[in-house]
């Protein structure tokens, strides 16, 4: 059947509202979504037809009876058929999760790699591989996209620079072809995490998501949604001056917080024992320098909470205390309190649960691409 344009964008906008009702308040049943979209039931039962037969939601009798007696269908979102890949490629690790339109994860792979000073191919290709496994375990599941997050700046076209990675102006499409999955889309790593720390873990709807990896990189949540900046390069708190002259840092300037408080200047969480002095030491000239980065984002930020994500939650324990101390020091004049400082939830799976959840938003949003 023919359908004019103008009925194809209406038909799209009301599978989004009607999709969109089910996310956020299902399981719902045809009258309930009609009274909550003021579309007729007619309407809704045909958009809800279409989201059935793309596998979008899925219907089970309701616990409670229906108008008249009847016992009522309900309708709420399925797990069992769309997917959205978050990928992950970092300077040791490379990761994978495949999480379904509930938000479940249903599959999650990392293996440790050593991409410093890499050349993009390989590493995407060994990515790619690992993706392909990931999905091989839950073969009935349809990706409807996937997100990468990269450790470095991400512009709207290209990878502008991954200092530890080596990447400079590697363009988005150059990467997307290399993946098996389509759409892909390229995002800062600690930006996603951030996204991931929101959607799927306990963080409130503004804070200062702070990842610790072999770089330091921050997501700063406001009101629910992503400060990017200009540019989209915001969140760079790793390269804060914390010492004038300091030490070399691999984004061309000195004295950086990655520096002192990157992965590489702070001991293993697995193998650190309690009463280790110099892994004590360690910790505490790292939460030093995270405590006057932060200090400064807060002054200029005003974040309600400050959370530490990637290898800072492990190690939370040994540097908060030191942290807390230079933000009291630092912010207890000008304000009643410093931001409540907590570990992420997510722990190392922050990012590609970020990415995911970027995929699935694009899906409720546009559910007509496949419905
Ligand atoms: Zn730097």
């Amino acid at each position: 059947m023919n359908q004019p344009v103008r009925h194809g964008a209406m038909r799209a906008r009301n599978l989004a509202l009607v999709l969109g009702e089910i996310a956020g308040g299902g399981p719902l049943t045809r009258a309930a979504l009609a009274e909550l979209t003021g579309l007729t039931k007619t309407t809704v039962s045909s958009l809800v037809a279409d989201l059935l037969s793309a596998g979008l939601v899925a219907q089970a009798p309701a616990a409670r009876g229906g108008e008249r007696g009847r016992p009522g269908v309900e309708v709420r979102l399925s797990g069992e058929h769309v997917a959205a890949l978050g990928l992950e490629v970092n300077v040791d690790y490379l990761a994978a999760c495949l999480v379904d339109l509930t938000g479940a994860v249903r599959a999650r792979r990392t293996v440790r790699a050593d991409n410093r000073a890499s050349r993009p191919e390989p590493v995407l290709a060994a990515l790619d591989r690992l993706a392909g496994e990931t999905l091989a375990g839950v073969p009935s599941l349809r990706v409807a996209g996937a997100v990468l997050a990269v450790p470095g700046t991400v512009g709207e076209r290209r990878v502008h620079h991954a200092p530890h990675l080596g990447w400079r102006n590697v363009e988005t499409a150059d990467i997307a072809a290399r993946l098996s999955v389509a759409p892909v889309a390229v995002e800062n790593e600690a930006n996603l995490a951030a996204l991931g720390e929101l959607e799927f873990g306990a963080a409130p709807r503004d804070f200062l998501y702070v990842s610790g990896e072999i770089g330091v990189g921050a997501g700063l949540v406001r009101d629910g949604g992503l400060l990017r900046g200009s540019s989209g390069l915001a969140g760079e708190l790793g390269h804060v001056v914390v010492t004038d002259g300091g030490p070399a840092c691999r984004c061309g300037s000195r004295g950086c917080l990655e520096v002192y408080a990157g992965r590489g200047s702070l001991p293993d969480p697995a193998s650190l024992a309690a009463d280790d002095p110099r892994a004590a030491a360690a910790c505490r000239r790292a939460g030093r320098a995270l405590g006057l980065a932060l200090s400064s984002a807060v002054n200029l930020l005003d974040p309600g909470t400050i959370v530490l994500g990637g290898c800072y939650v492990p190690l939370f324990p040994w540097l908060a205390p030191a942290v807390e101390a230079v933000l009291d020091e630092r912010l207890g004049a000008l304000r009643p309190a410093p931001p409540a400082l907590v570990p992420a939830v997510t722990g190392p799976d922050a990012a590609v649960l970020g990415a995911a959840g970027q995929v699935l938003r694009r899906v409720l949003a546009d559910p007509a691409s496949l419905a």
